[in-house]
């Protein structure tokens, strides 16, 4: 592994920091962190984390000593000197004494222990970092470490890779135990800087940053080569997959949906690299995905078993095997919650690890980025217990130990401060959301926590929305169905399917019904009603698969017009196939509220956007004789109407779980126009 140290860079980074008062060996900190964390081989999502040891102001002004460590949940590649929570060490020292300790207690001390209670809550390994006395403490995940860990004789392969120079510790429980065990073995070991924590990780520690990143870089080094010169060659068989993604995904998440105890939808993230292909066409497959994760710490995310489906399961198949699986968790859920007199409360029993043999493995989750935490972990799963099977065989920490993670208070704490939305784990796509509109829809629809996809033609404005927003955005001609086909096949394999689709994508044509040319009417017609058409058309293949099994319904929504149901002068070419669409939504609502599909539509009228621009405010002000602040106003409620108001009206439909075949009007008042 290469060392990235680089003395230059830590001065340029601590020049940045330091008008923000960092100190020279604070910002060592944060360099260091952020080298560990860049690399994949170390640190997986989230995990790892490091602290230094310096003195600290207190609020009369007094120095204290004190600690700044990772705060949870942060990531060490992204990380800056807010990521890291002061501590006070003479009230951790404290606990020194104790011999052993109840979750509230530690997570009380913690708390307490904080110089700031506004800062988010300490690392959980916190104890760990402040029981080593040197200055500056590291600890990562590695790969190689884990490879050699998870096996039988893991002490004794550590030993030989580092030529006896690593004080190794059996696997035993974080927070508490773990810190009490490594202040224990350091007492004989003082001049020591590297601890392997068995089936765990390491950490290594000095008096200068660089110390302890290299003494890092150093134990991992000796272990990857000591794999390189002592494994055998292992035989993987890539098979070729019997699935298309396309076709297998939606069907997957449907079967999870479906088996799930409350509404939560969840987003399937794909991945088949060659670590994941490798390992797929490895032969003891079955064996190992029951084994458990790397490190127990990776328990909270991927549960301790991943679920394998054979090549040519079927979807019957696929929905037995997640009910086994639940059952199955529910079992190791009962078994070891007796030791803790029932106390601990079952998380949901769905599987978040899935391999498929030939096609590779999806990472499940309630939203895109948990989804991709649990990929990414797979990833690495793959590859330590290849690298294990090379050395002998991997055996990672017992069911037994990683339920005492997966149900540890503050490993739980995690998960309860991410709050779920009404729409986590929904796929929305809208059409024609780069500007007006779909733009305020996607800014809606994305605050309600749903993943959004906007398929725009525009693409300078839309790709700056859908950066801003955090959205994913595709270049698509809704006009044209290869165009649309590939935009939905890419839906597929970012998030695993597709809940509800928002068909906005509109342009307005003008002309005197008995003069027009027939093209100008085609061409309306063209976006105006076939586009809804082909959009509605793509969704419902992909919504029928969720629901091969029932219970997994969809949302179609379309954005229609106020010209479908009152014409306005010389708007015949827009409003025609408008009025067309409007019959499509009930058309769609009747032949496919059997597959679970709702459908319904607003009924917009005189919003500013791109559509209708002030330009065309003007004339079709005059048009009616009307001033245009009138035309604008000119409803019951005397308001202009805004592309919010809109936005508000798709996602109200969208959550309205009995509604379907439905038209709501957003005009502010217009009794002409308003629907019997
Ligand atoms: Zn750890």
């Amino acid at each position: 592994m290469k060392n990235l140290w680089a003395k230059k860079d830590a001065d340029i980074f601590f020049n940045q920091v330091r008008r923000l008062g960092i100190a020279r060996q604070f910002a060592d900190c944060v360099y260091a962190s952020r080298l560990l964390g860049r690399e994949t081989q170390l640190v997986q999502h989230g995990g790892g984390n490091t602290s230094v040891k310096l003195l600290a102001k207190t609020f009369d002004e007094t120095h204290i000593d004190a600690m700044f460590v990772k705060a949870s949940g942060y990531n060490l590649e992204q990380i800056t000197a807010e990521g890291f929570v002061g501590v006070n060490q003479s009230v951790l020292d404290k606990l020194k004494t104790h011999t052993n300790m109840s979750d509230e207690f530690l997570i009380n001390a913690l708390g307490q222990s904080r110089l700031s209670f506004s800062s988010p809550n300490p690392s959980v390994e916190t104890l760990v970092h402040s029981f080593i006395p040197a200055r500056y403490v590291f600890h990562t995940h590695p790969v190689a470490i884990l490879a050699l860990t998870n096996q039988k004789n893991g002490s004794e392969l550590i030993q030989k890779a580092t030529g006896g120079k690593t004080i190794v510790i059996p696997y035993v429980m974080s927070g508490f135990p773990l810190a009490l065990q490594i202040s224990r073995s350091l007492k004989h070991n003082k001049d020591n800087n590297t601890i392997v924590v068995l089936k765990h990780g390491v950490f290594t520690f000095g008096d200068t940053a660089q110390d302890a990143y290299d003494s890092m870089i150093r134990v991992v080094t000796n272990s990857e080569k000591f794999i390189r010169s002592t494994r055998k060659k292992l035989k993987t068989n890539p098979r070729k997959p019997s699935f298309k993604l396309e076709n297998l995904a939606p069907v997957l998440r449907g079967a999870l949906i479906s088996s799930s105890a409350t509404e939560q939808r969840y987003i399937l993230s794909f991945r088949n690299s060659p670590v994941i292909k490798n390992f797929l066409g490895f032969g003891n497959l079955s064996r190992l995905v029951k084994c458990g994760p790397v490190t127990p710490d990776h328990a909270i995310w991927t549960k301790p078993k991943a679920l394998f489906l054979p090549s040519n399961c079927n979807s019957i198949e696929i929905v037995r095997a997640v009910k086994n699986y639940k059952r199955d968790y529910e079992r190791y859920f009962e078994k070891n919650n007796r030791r803790y007199s029932g106390k601990k409360v079952m998380r949901d029993s769905l599987p978040r690890v899935i391999f498929v043999d030939g096609l590779g493995v999806f990472g499940v989750g309630e939203s895109l980025e948990k989804a991709h935490i649990v990929s990414e972990l797979a990833e690495t799963f793959a590859a330590v217990a290849l690298k294990s099977e090379s050395l002998g065989f991997y055996a990672p920490a017992s069911l037994r130990d990683i339920f005492d993670i997966e149900y540890w208070g503050p490993e739980t704490a995690k998960l309860a401060e991410i709050k779920n939305s009404p729409l986590s784990g929904h796929v929305v796509v809208i059409t024609g959301g780069g500007s007006g509109i779909g733009a305020a829809t996607a800014t809606r629809f994305k605050e309600a926590g749903a993943e959004v996809v906007i398929m725009d033609s525009d693409r300078k404005t839309t790709s700056a929305l859908a950066d801003k927003l955090g959205a994913m955005y595709l270049s698509t001609d809704v006009t044209d169905k290869n165009s649309l086909r590939l935009a939905f096949d890419k839906v597929i394999q970012e998030y695993g399917g597709l809940d509800i689709v928002i068909s906005n994508a509109g342009a307005a044509w003008e002309g005197e019904i008995g003069t027009v040319p027939e093209k100008i009417l085609r061409q309306s017609f063209e976006i105006n009603f076939f586009a809804h058409q082909s959009v509605s058309q793509a969704a419902v293949e992909i919504l029928k698969k969720q629901n091969l099994i029932g219970k997994v319904g969809g949302v179609i929504l379309f954005n229609l017009s106020k010209q479908a149901i009152n014409p306005g002068r010389n708007f015949g070419p827009y409003g025609l196939p408008k009025a067309a669409t409007m019959f499509l939504l009930k058309q769609y609502a009747l032949d496919h509220g059997k597959d679970g599909i709702r459908v319904a539509g607003v009924n917009a009228d005189r919003i500013r956007s791109g559509l209708l621009t002030d330009k065309l405010i003007a004339k079709r002000a005059n048009a009616r004789g009307l001033s245009n602040l009138d035309y604008v106003t000119g409803n019951l409620l005397g308001k202009e109407v805004l592309a919010e108001d809109v936005a508000k009206a798709f996602l109200d439909l969208a959550l309205s779980k009995s509604t379907t075949g439905a038209v709501m009007t957003v005009d502010g008042g217009n009794i002409e126009a308003s629907l019997r």
